[in-house]
């Protein structure tokens, strides 16, 4: 494995700094970033403003390839894409893009695995393997970007809701979401930007404090405590009463609003009892729920709940003012769907996906 400092985890002044090492002239790096975020060039060969002997030099001594695509599965209506990367330490991640009406959403992963051990969860059944650094997390959408820049088309949103938990990795998270950012770069505003937690208490009171415009959304899925244990076991950990008040807390700190997931499984937790428990919790707090008939995966026997009890669940929010809205189930004939993200078969990048769409080498 090439052990050179990949140069998507480099700051800008992390950059300018090895630069002016090895002799070059302060704007260079802004010549460099504008390469890798404006123009998307992904190797120093194609970097042609540059002076061949710097080409040749960090072609040597930083390492431009974080993720190798292996496969790329795509939707019978082609909306959906799933693509499949081995990184260089030998672990495979998942990232989706999603075309919807004109809106081009890229929905990225921040671990390989996961150790939150949601029972549901495709990425939560195959443990934790490890985090990814902020350079892997921005490599995935540049990818994409650079995909739909050949179709004179442009990334619109981005979700952190592929594999992994983003707040247990969040330095590396926001250390992303930061560089994409950057206005002399990438220039991809946060508002665009959606992280999903599974309810680390700790992370969303820090995630409050720094006052970012990254749009927040917490995976609650039950509405008491005896029922969100069994299907997510950080509750064990941090309940529904403390995780709840720090919504709140976020709420009143930053002025925004907070979303929260909720996968319908039939008879789990898509009865009028959980409705209602959902209604008594968040009642008077500016949120939005969302709720996706759950997506089916290989270790969890629960299913989606049926369109009729989704609809009865949802009105009962609606009728008591808790705005929500029923997700589309996009993506789940090839395995994209939310928490269907598993990398299955050797981690290596010979990895098998198995899906009802096409599934090709890339
Ligand atoms: N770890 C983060 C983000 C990744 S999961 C989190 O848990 O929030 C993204 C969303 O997919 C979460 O809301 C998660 O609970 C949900 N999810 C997981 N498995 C699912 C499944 N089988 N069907 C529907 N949604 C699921
Ligand atoms: Fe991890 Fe989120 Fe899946 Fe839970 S739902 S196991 S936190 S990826």
């Amino acid at each position: 494995m090439n052990d050179s400092p990949l140069v998507y985890d480099l700051s800008p002044d992390d950059l300018a700094g090895i630069l002016v090492e090895w002799g070059e002239p302060a704007y260079r790096a802004r010549q460099v970033l504008h390469a890798l975020y404006r123009e998307l060039v992904d190797e120093p060969s194609a970097m042609t403003s540059l002076p061949l002997k710097l080409r040749t030099r960090m072609e040597k001594h930083l390492r431009f390839r974080a993720l190798v695509p292996r496969t790329s599965t795509e939707s019978s209506d082609k909306n959906t894409r799933k693509v499949l990367f081995s990184m260089a330490s030998g672990h495979s991640i998942e990232a989706v893009l999603m075309r919807y009406a004109r809106r081009y959403t890229a929905c990225i992963s921040t671990q390989a695995g996961c150790g939150m051990g949601c029972v549901f969860c495709a990425t939560g059944q195959m443990g934790f393997q490890r985090n990814l650094t902020s350079g892997e997390i921005v490599a995935q959408v540049l990818f994409f970007a650079r995909a739909l820049s050949t179709e004179g088309q442009h990334l619109t949103n981005v979700v952190v809701m592929g594999m992994g938990e983003p707040f247990h990795n969040y330095e590396a998270t926001m250390q992303a979401i930061d560089c994409l950012g950057d206005p002399e770069g990438f220039n991809f505003g946060a508002r665009r930007v959606t992280v999903s937690t599974v309810g680390l208490i700790p992370m969303i009171e820090r995630f409050a404090a720094e006052l970012r415009q990254v749009n927040l959304a917490v995976s609650l899925h039950a509405a008491t405590d005896e029922l969100r244990d069994q299907l997510l076991p950080v509750n064990r950990r941090y309940p529904l009463a403390p995780l709840i008040e720090a919504c709140g807390n976020y709420v009143r700190q930053t002025g925004r609003r907070v979303s929260f997931e909720w996968a319908l499984i039939a008879g789990v937790n898509d009865g009028a009892d959980q409705a209602q428990a959902l209604v008594k919790l968040v009642k008077g707090l500016t949120c939005h729920v969302n709720l996706i008939p759950l997506n089916p995966t290989s270790g969890f026997t629960g299913t989606a709940t049926s369109q009729v009890q989704a609809n009865a669940f949802a009105r009962i929010l609606a009728e008591a003012g808790v705005t929500c809205t029923i997700r589309s189930r996009r993506g789940i004939e090839i395995d994209a769907g939310c928490g269907q993200l598993a990398v299955k078969g050797d981690v290596r990048g010979r990895a098998a996906v198995t899906s009802g769409g096409e599934t090709r080498p890339v």
